[in-house]
């Protein structure tokens, strides 16, 4: 397991902040940082704490680590955002959408994940009518969201929606 906790500090892998840096390899030998909370603040500027601990502590039981790992690095280094609409996310809205499907051959690594709003999950995957039309009521995306999303919907195959 890659996510731990010493003496109840987390340890939060270096990825997790600085998944932007080019120079970072996954293999690197000096992976994790054990901070304590005010470090933590600092390093996490902007992100939601107690999402991230709470994603940290309640991983998806039925995928495996890659996938856990992926998504609570990928929640970090989106700033608890979005992907598609750029919005915060609540801790009830969190889904890990695969831009390739499982189905499709897709895996679980850090580039075919994105952390995105629930209901634009839904929307990536709807095929009927009725869903589509409710989820665009609720949403009201642009249409550069659209665009994006209509991305996303073609990575599965699915028609565009507008
Ligand atoms: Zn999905």
């Amino acid at each position: 397991m890659e996510l731990r906790s010493v003496h109840d500090l987390p340890i939060i892998p270096i990825a997790y902040v600085q998944h932007k840096n080019p120079m970072w390899k996954r293999s690197s030998i000096n992976k994790y940082t054990i901070a304590g909370r005010a470090e933590i603040h600092k390093n996490l500027k902007g992100i939601n704490i107690d999402n991230l601990l709470y994603l940290m502590r309640n991983l998806i039981s039925d995928r495996n680590i890659e996938y856990n790992d992926n998504r609570i690095a990928l929640y970090a280094g989106q700033m608890g955002k979005c992907a598609i609409t750029g919005r915060k996310l609540e801790l009830s809205e969190i889904h890990c959408h695969h831009k390739k499907p499982r189905s499709l051959g897709g895996d679980d690594s850090y580039s075919n994940l994105k952390i995105i709003h629930i209901e634009v999950h839904k929307l990536i995957h709807a095929t009927t009518k009725e869903t589509i039309e409710k989820l665009l009521e609720r949403l009201k995306l642009t249409d550069y969201q659209i665009g994006r999303i209509n991305q996303m919907r073609k990575f599965c195959k699915l028609n565009p929606i507008i």
